[in-house]
């Protein structure tokens, strides 16, 4: 018998994000994608909706739910028809506050985690930067003690919601590393991006995830108050280490959701089109490219569910969830490659969605940890 970690609650939650997605989002996906620019609207109406915040505890004016109920959000998200859509709410809900609830004290998390949960502060992560990007420890930005406070100098690129953000999550040298603590000397600030010396010196122009924008962000003498210091001081690369985990586990759910939508997608075109007098569905390659990618997804959600249940439980293991991140990446991309394929000359058409999913979708490669990095992650558990 199947077994599902799904409840009925978490099904009318199912449901009632669906319609959301399907009423609200969807039909705007292709404007936004054209402007590159996801409306400002949707923080505040997701806000309002408690989408924000469905694993927050209600103390924090979060929905108070499991994991699994983040896990439906980023299983819908994806139906709205942008991969750029998902990315922005992930960041805010997943990657650039989860380190607010769990280091932040009272005060930013009245500040920074109460808001960015009510959409009224769109949030972002700063890790990666023009000198350092998989290699997190040649991080260069820099914070020198001023006074009570600090003052960082430094840029960070590929900034997810960076043009639009209210506050950064932001990861900087606060000291040399040395040979007792080689990951020593990084620490995480919140940083507002009103500050004097904050700029957006460019939105990026990209291959995929065309709506969401994209910053390069210079860091000028830009002076934050002592409080702005995220958790313990020169703790840094641990506490992103731990936040790491839930953004790839994160990716990885969307990444198999994305699949399921790819297949869906290719199963309903061949059906209907035709070639050399039946349809396409009835040639028996595509039969078995369609069943192996039907097997494939079903193996890698195993896997990803498996690495959710333990993060529900407040455990995580390095090297699954790495596994389940390189797993689900290769599987989206990999889906998207053969719907589009099964769809000839319309896959590689703008009229038809495919090429859009197709184009989103390389980016999971990439993006939070390229498969080199989730290798070399798998391959130190193996002893190597
Ligand atoms: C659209 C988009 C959105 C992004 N959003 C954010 C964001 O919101 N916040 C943020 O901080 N960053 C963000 N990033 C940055 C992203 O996380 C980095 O691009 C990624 O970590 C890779 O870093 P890099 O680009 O510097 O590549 P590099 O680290 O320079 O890597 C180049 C190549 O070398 C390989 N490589 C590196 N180290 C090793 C190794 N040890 N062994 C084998 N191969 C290796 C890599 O896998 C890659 O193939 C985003 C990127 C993009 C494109």
């Amino acid at each position: 018998m199947r077994t599902s970690p799904f409840t009925e609650q978490h099904e009318l939650l199912r449901a009632s994000i669906r319609a959301f997605v399907e009423g609200e989002l969807a039909p705007h996906a292709r404007e936004w994608e054209d402007a590159g620019w996801i409306a400002d609207w949707v923080w505040p109406r997701m806000g309002e909706l408690g989408l924000l915040g469905l694993s927050v505890p209600t103390g924090w004016g979060g929905q108070g739910g499991d994991y699994w109920s983040t896990v439906v959000l980023a299983e819908e998200l994806p139906r709205c028809g942008s991969g750029s859509l998902p990315m922005a709410i992930g960041v805010q809900t997943d990657m650039a506050t989860p380190p607010i609830l769990k280091f932040g004290t009272e005060q930013q998390k009245r500040d920074y985690l109460a808001p960015a949960m009510r959409g009224e502060k769109v949030a972002s992560i700063g890790i990666s930067e023009p000198d350092a990007g998989s290699d997190v420890r040649a991080i260069r930005t820099r914070a020198r003690p001023d006074g009570d406070g600090w003052v960082i100098d430094g840029a960070k690129v590929y900034i997810t919601n960076g043009v639009r953000a209210d506050f950064v999550t932001m990861v900087v040298r606060t000291a040399e590393a040395d040979r007792d603590d080689p990951w020593g000397g990084l620490s995480l600030f919140l940083v507002d991006a009103d500050l004097p010396g904050f700029e957006v010196a460019e939105k990026l122009d990209k291959v995929g995830m065309r709506a969401s924008d994209t910053a390069l962000i210079h860091l000028d003498g830009v002076r934050v108050p002592g409080e702005a210091l995220l958790g313990e001081l020169h703790h840094g690369f641990k506490q992103i280490m731990w936040q790491l985990q839930g953004e790839r586990l994160i990716g990885a759910i969307g990444g198999v959701a994305s699949a399921q939508l790819a297949l869906d997608g290719a199963l309903a075109y061949v059906q209907g089109r035709e070639a050399f007098g039946r349809t396409v569905a009835d040639f028996q390659v595509t039969k078995h490219t369609l069943a192996d990618l039907a097997t494939r997804i079903a193996s890698v959600r195993a896997l990803v569910y498996e690495a959710c249940d333990a993060w529900n439980q407040g455990r995580y293991d390095t090297e699954r969830i790495a596994t389940a991140k390189l797993m689900a990446a290769q599987l989206s991309f990999d889906a998207a490659d053969t719907a589009l394929q099964m769809h000839g000359g319309y896959g590689y058409s703008a009229e038809f969605d495919v090429e859009r999913s197709w184009r989103d979708a390389r980016l999971s490669r990439i993006g939070g940890g390229a498969d080199e990095v989730q290798r070399e992650i798998i391959a130190k558990h193996l002893g190597l």
